[in-house]
């Protein structure tokens, strides 16, 4: 039998939990990668996996991101991620949720959660009666920063997308600039609406073709088929709906000098940002530039924590430092030859004394 430590995936976390409750019939994975920074950060998915392997392999991969994107977005937090392995029918009970709050509990703080795939804002609400170690929980008023994370993510895209315009295109403004946006949810959309305003040229793309369509006719825009998207001859490509596009085939349709967006882990794997590099595109290394929702959800967890309201001006500054973190990364590629992305990872590793 194969170690789990001798997994590809491990990385000297610093803890790897298997949580059990029969009475609920939770399974569920608590790894917390490092600590160095602060409290292990990140969600909790609620995801069927066929094999426990995967399980555990998502766990050690997502809590490892969450110390780089923490680190990189300034934030004293570590990095940490939950996953809860669901039944094939995906059911989810009280009892469930009970059960994982009470296993985030014992852990004293040292692990954060948050919503991820498959966990809402009332599943939050239900784990946080159990344990105050939550974030991303609902907030009132229109000044409060946090809850739901897609608006401040996409703002952060919006600013990183900027950014890109200005280092590879020599350019002020996004006004005339095209940008193919593929994913028009949360994030995507919001990143859409936000362009427009500013006078870019968008073409939109939607697995649910409808969703694009709607967008684009409200934005005076124009939508394409899911499979056209990465092929469109633009100025940025911008990745907001799956991970792992950006790999052999993907890199070679590409018809823009930039990518930069918010999806997860776009990159198949870590030799391809050498790829974009070679191809001449500027890469946006994505748990860079997506890390406003995080920013927005820690500042109010920490607020929450002090008693205090978290002010949304504090999110907006730290969103507006997301551009500065990118040139520095660029400048350092420019000068190094080294990818973006494998720039990123070795100042995120500094940063977290690795
Ligand atoms: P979402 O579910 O609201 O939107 C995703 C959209 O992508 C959906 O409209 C879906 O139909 C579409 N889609 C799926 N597959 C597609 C494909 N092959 N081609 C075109 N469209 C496709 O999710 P979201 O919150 O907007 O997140 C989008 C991405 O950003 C994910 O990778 C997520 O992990 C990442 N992300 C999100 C946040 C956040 O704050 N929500 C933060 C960081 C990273």
């Amino acid at each position: 039998m194969t170690a789990f430590w001798t997994e590809a995936d491990f990385d000297d976390h610093e803890l790897v939990q298997l949580v059990r409750d029969r009475a609920s019939g939770l399974t569920a994975i608590i790894a917390l990668h490092s600590t160095h920074l602060g409290p292990g950060a990140g969600g909790t998915r609620f995801w069927h996996y066929p094999e426990g392997n995967d399980a555990l392999r998502d766990a050690l991969r997502l809590s490892r991101g969450m110390s780089y994107k923490n680190a990189m977005a300034g934030l004293p937090m570590g990095g940490g991620k939950a996953v809860i392995l669901a039944p094939q029918d995906k059911a989810k009970s009280p009892e469930l949720l009970a059960a994982f709050g009470d296993a985030v509990n014992a852990l004293n703080g040292r692990y954060v959660t948050a919503e991820d795939v498959g966990i809402s804002e009332a599943d939050m609400v239900a784990v946080a009666r159990r344990t105050p170690y939550v974030s991303g929980l609902p907030v009132k008023g229109a000044d409060a920063a946090g809850g739901d994370p897609g608006p401040f993510t996409a703002m952060g895209i919006f600013h990183g997308i900027k950014a890109a315009v200005r280092h590879k295109l020599g350019k002020d403004s996004v006004k005339g600039i095209h940008v193919a946006i593929q994913g028009t949810g949360s994030v995507g959309g919001g990143v859409a609406k936000l362009l427009a305003q500013d006078g870019a040229k968008l073409t939109l793309s939607d697995i649910h073709q409808d969703r694009a369509r709607e967008l684009a006719a409200r934005l005076g825009a124009e939508s394409v088929a899911p499979d056209a998207i990465m092929g469109i001859n633009c100025d940025v490509f911008s990745p907001n709906a799956l991970g792992a596009i950006l790999d052999d085939e993907g890199i070679a349709r590409l018809e823009a000098p930039i990518v930069a967006g918010g999806a997860n882990n776009q990159l198949a794997r870590a030799g391809h940002g050498q790829k974009l590099a070679d191809r001449g595109i500027l890469y946006a290394p994505d748990y860079v530039i997506n890390a406003g929702g995080i920013i927005s959800v820690t500042l109010e967890y920490l607020a929450r924590q002090k008693g205090e309201p978290c002010e949304i001006n504090e999110v907006r500054k730290r969103l507006a430092q997301i551009p500065g973190r990118l040139e520095e990364i660029w400048q350092q590629a420019d000068a190094t030859g080294v990818s973006p992305d494998a720039v990123a990872d070795r100042m995120a590793q500094t940063l977290i004394g690795r």
